[in-house]
């Protein structure tokens, strides 16, 4: 058994010597089948959250109501939730009430997607009702039982679908296919907060070209905030995008550019980015923009810094096919030839020009701080208070 499984076996040993069945379950199982690198795993058990907390010294209430214990063990911590099943959905997010069950079945019912469903007990055996592990083999995605219903409890399902798609590959059985369609216009009900989780995963997933087809194909790019009138343009990014190439800023500065600048301000408040996150993507999108009509040069990687001129070369080279190592280590180079990478490393500051100019403050001292700093780069000058004083007073 691989290391996480191994080690995480000691805590369903424990559970079970008290009395209860417990198993694995979930994306780690699923992943081991594919052969993927396992993150965390995830415990299911028959105990209700105080038997968990009876049977461990230390444990944290981390979603006590959903039935999750996050129980600390051998330096390690595991979620331990308690078998469920979740009663009535109203308003097409979320149950109006969970119940604890004792039979895995029935926990394993209320799960999104066969691949999903699979628990693997300690000694790796699988208990697989709904034929999730052949469903793995032919690379397909399937609800478990009758696909309109699971996306009319919790619309999000819709997106997992096409999250799923992007990382795994994998094509959407019909009936889960044709229902995503018929179902898409239910995702209005889904907080901005659990869509923007599951587009950032669909859009640095390996296959995200196949998951934006699904997203335009089955209506439910119209559902995303803000991205009813931009289908193609979501399609031309998918289509631009090669697996692992971009991180999730990044993402996001190609999606600029593909809708256009003007757009982006309310296309941004509408996804309700983090504030910093938005001024990082603005300044590898500008720095695109720059790239866009000159080769990189000391001052442009200056002015920008090592990260975002890498990240908007990124986007530079898969946007006009380029080979993307050969550019970022010319980036690298640059940068590395700097004089100096930041003000701070300038030998004379905005009070020594006050001093030397004997003049009042103003618009002025930026300035020739900007020129000093661009002569020491291009190595114009040395970056010394006496040669610079020369060369700005002469
Ligand atoms: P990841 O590798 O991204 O964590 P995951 O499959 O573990 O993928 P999680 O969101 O961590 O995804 O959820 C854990 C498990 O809980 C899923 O594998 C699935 O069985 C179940 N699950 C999660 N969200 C839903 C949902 N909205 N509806 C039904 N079951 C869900
Ligand atoms: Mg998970």
């Amino acid at each position: 058994m691989k290391p996480p499984f191994k080690k995480a076996a000691r805590v369903i040993e424990k559970i079970e010597q008290a009395g209860f069945e417990a198993y694995f379950v979930g994306g780690s199982v699923r992943d081991l089948l594919l052969g993927k690198e396992i993150n965390d795993v995830d415990i299911a058990t028959s105990a209700t959250p105080e038997e968990v907390k009876r049977i461990f010294p230390h444990t944290v209430d981390v979603g006590i109501e959903h039935g999750t214990v996050l129980v600390l063990e051998g330096g390690e911590s595991y979620e331990i939730t308690t078998f469920r099943t979740e009663g009535e959905y109203v308003d097409f997010r979320r149950p109006k009430e969970v119940s604890f069950v004792r039979s895995l079945t029935e926990d394993l019912k209320r799960r999104d997607f066969t691949i999903n469903a699979i628990a693997m007990t300690k000694e790796g055996e699988f208990v697989d009702p709904f034929g999730g592990k052949e469903d793995l083999e032919k690379g397909i995605l399937r609800t478990v039982g009758k696909p309109e219903e699971r996306f009319s409890e919790d619309a999000l399902r819709m997106l997992r679908a096409a999250r799923f798609v992007s990382q795994l590959g994998f094509a959407v059985e019909e009936n889960t296919y044709r229902a995503l369609k018929e179902s898409a216009p239910l995702l209005k009900h889904i907080a901005v907060e659990r869509k923007l989780a599951e587009f950032t995963k669909i859009m640095t997933g390996d296959h995200v070209k196949k998951a934006c087809e699904v997203l335009v194909s089955r209506d439910l790019y119209r559902y995303l905030p803000n991205m009813e009138a931009f289908p193609g343009q979501l399609l031309k990014a998918a289509e631009i995008l090669r697996p692992g190439a971009l991180d999730e800023t990044e993402v996001w500065a190609l999606l600029f550019l593909v809708i256009r600048k003007e757009n982006c301000p309310r296309f941004l408040k509408e996804w309700r980015l983090p504030t910093k996150k938005i001024k990082e993507i603005y300044r590898i999108y500008d720095a695109f923009h720059d790239r866009l009509s000159k080769e990189w040069d000391l001052y442009g990687v200056y002015t920008y810094g090592l990260e975002t001129s890498l990240s908007a070369e990124k986007i530079h080279s898969l946007w006009n096919g380029e080979e993307l190592d050969k550019q970022l280590a010319r980036v690298r180079e640059l940068y590395e030839k700097l004089p100096i990478k930041s003000r701070k490393e300038l030998q004379v500051n905005g009070n020594d020009l006050l001093l030397w100019k004997n003049k009042g403050g103003g618009k002025w001292v930026e300035e020739d701080l900007r020129r000093i700093e661009k002569a020491v780069i291009s190595g114009e000058v040395e970056n010394d208070k006496r040669s610079i004083k020369e060369w700005l007073m002469p």
